[in-house]
């Protein structure tokens, strides 16, 4: 399977946006974003316009780093969001956001989206009581998201639970960080989207 093997803050730079991909060290002035905030290269600092192309291309792959999928995966993502009913851009992120990695991220269980969802695929999380390994499952309103008891010494998970003070929790979830759980209040809405995206410009770049 493909990976981005790069520095992943030069994915922050090239996006000009913080994409926190990286744990504790985006909330610390380590931040390479927040020491060099334009994008990297010879011609980083430079006056960069960009095509309405251009535009659409950057936000969706601001948008697919942020939740650190590859374009196959992120692509079918769309296309459920596009079967589904309602606004496309919308479901979409709402099915980004409903990603098991993501809420396991959100709760604090990981440091980043990608300690996440290794996590999940080590086995060490528990839907209703039952192993789920699949990153891209969908949690559905008064899901219970568990760490196994093996996994809740871990330091790193310790240590991520630690830093969720320092980070906001979003209402559709219930995290009870005592009992290392999680419960899906309901499903997110598009407020609940915090990140900096203007999902109308992939919209139109997948509908061409
Ligand atoms: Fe991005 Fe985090 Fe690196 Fe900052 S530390 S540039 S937010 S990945």
């Amino acid at each position: 399977m493909a990976r981005y093997c790069d520095s992943v803050c030069r994915l922050c730079r090239r996006e000009n946006q913080k994409l926190f991909l990286k744990g504790d060290r985006c909330f610390t002035e380590k931040c390479a974003f927040e020491r060099r905030g334009y994008p990297p290269g010879q011609h980083g600092q430079g006056r960069i316009k960009f095509s309405e192309y251009g535009l659409q291309l950057r936000e969706k792959q601001k948008l697919k780093r942020m939740y650190g999928l590859l374009e196959g995966q992120f692509r079918k993502t769309f296309e459920e969001a596009e079967r589904t009913k309602g606004v496309t851009g919308t479901n979409f992120l709402v099915l980004l956001e409903r990603r098991l990695d993501n809420v396991a991220f959100r709760s604090g269980f990981g440091s980043s989206r990608s300690e996440s969802r290794q996590i999940v695929r080590h086995g060490l999380i528990t839907i209703n009581g039952k192993r789920v390994n699949i990153p891209s499952y969908l949690v559905q309103k008064g899901d219970v998201i568990e760490l196994t008891e093996k996994s809740r010494s871990h330091l790193r998970v310790q240590a991520s639970l630690e830093s969720t003070k320092r980070r906001e929790i979003p209402q559709w979830i219930e995290l009870d960080a005592g009992a290392f759980r999680t419960t899906v209040r309901d499903l997110p809405s598009r407020d609940d989207v915090t990140a900096q995206v203007e999902e109308r410009l992939v919209v139109e770049l997948y509908s061409k």
